[in-house]
């Protein structure tokens, strides 16, 4: 299942915001088709707790497919305590909403503008030419996975050679269309007051990231880390070249914990604990959020032992709710704010 969900969901995180900026189609309807056709019984075997009387805007929509199995696991979690926990989450539609002012929401790369005309237009040609191969059916993996290490690889060299600076990620940062969902500043500090570190991983980029968790949060978390593909810039702020290797949306499982770095590093906040690789490997119990079903490949470096995956399916719910629901053990509905996370970590360690 996880495997042909993998092939069907996979999307980019480098995409443009350029063409992707139509208002939502699905954002009132769906929701009460989806709840008839669970009225119905459409969804057998999967639990879902809706609260009516919630006005539709303010609705939390979870489904969890296994009840037991994740009782279960959220006992497993508990026993072991906070020190055995991390958290792994996507950053783009996962801490961020997907849908912003009633349009589809920017990522990291997407809110790019280098400043120079001339290279946006040229990530976007990349962008038409590139996304259709992403989502091919007839691509085999090995090939597409080389298509994607292109993609990314000649997006970063039009961002050097186009001389991006980091004032113009300050500035497209300031003039982005992203948002964090409600509740994600509630969930940061709960997990700082629990001393459980999290792990950003993404195929955007690292120094956009830590902007946006700049500009929007206003404040710095010493647990959290940024794993993504982090720039290189010269004494005059100017891009110079990528660190170590791309991550892109196929390779998303690799190199989590070789690559991560502090993000107090360059918030210049150096007080409070910092967790290095090694105390994070021995982490064995994950709590890992994503929005799709290749997220889940986010914890495969690890040797885990426990773990709870939430899943925000943002769009296209009824065409993919059911694999949702079977590939991760809670699923939140239509761009849902991240409060149902911070009661269930709340719930892991309610006296901690
Ligand atoms: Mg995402």
């Amino acid at each position: 299942m996880i495997s042909f969900c993998l092939q069907k969901f996979i999307r980019s995180a480098i995409a443009l915001p350029l063409r992707r900026t139509s208002a939502p189609p699905l954002l009132a309807n769906p929701r009460r088709r989806l709840r008839n056709s669970i009225r119905r019984g459409s969804h057998a075997g999967t639990r879902v707790e809706m609260d009516e009387n919630v006005p539709a805007k303010a609705s939390i929509n979870m489904v969890v497919g296994d009840r037991d199995l994740l009782e279960k696991k959220i006992a497993a979690i508990r026993m072991a305590g906070p020190q055995k926990l991390q958290v792994i989450a996507d950053f783009d539609a996962t801490l961020t909403r997907y849908w912003v002012d009633g349009l589809r929401g920017n990522s990291s790369h997407g809110l790019l503008q280098q400043g120079n005309p001339k290279y946006d237009a040229k990530r976007q040609q990349l962008y038409e030419y590139y996304h259709p191969l992403e989502y091919s059916p007839t691509i085999p993996i090995d090939e597409k996975t080389k298509l994607m290490e292109e993609w990314w690889e000649k997006t970063h060299g039009l961002l050097v050679e186009g001389g991006l600076t980091y004032d113009a990620i300050q500035k497209s940062v300031a003039n982005a269309r992203i948002a964090f969902r409600d509740g994600v500043v509630e969930l940061f500090e709960l997990l700082a007051k629990k001393g459980i570190p999290v792990l950003i991983f993404s195929a955007g980029l690292a120094d956009v990231i830590e902007e946006v968790l700049r500009q929007k949060l206003h404040r710095s978390f010493t647990n959290i880390r940024i794993v993504s593909n982090r720039m290189v810039f010269d004494d005059d702020g100017r891009l110079v070249s990528f660190k170590g290797r791309t991550i892109h949306s196929l390779n998303k499982n690799e190199h989590a914990l070789d690559m991560a770095a502090p993000l107090h590093d360059t918030l210049g906040d150096n007080d409070g604990p910092v967790n290095d690789n090694a105390s994070v490997k021995m982490r064995t119990n994950v709590l890992l959020l994503g929005d799709h079903i290749g997220d889940l490949r986010m914890s495969d470096g690890l040797n885990y032992d426990t773990r709870i995956s939430v899943g925000f399916l943002n769009d296209n719910i009824e065409g993919s709710i059911d694999c949702y629901s079977k590939s991760f053990d809670v699923v939140y509905l239509n761009d849902a704010p991240m409060s149902g996370v911070v009661e269930l970590v709340a719930q892991l360690f309610p006296t901690e």
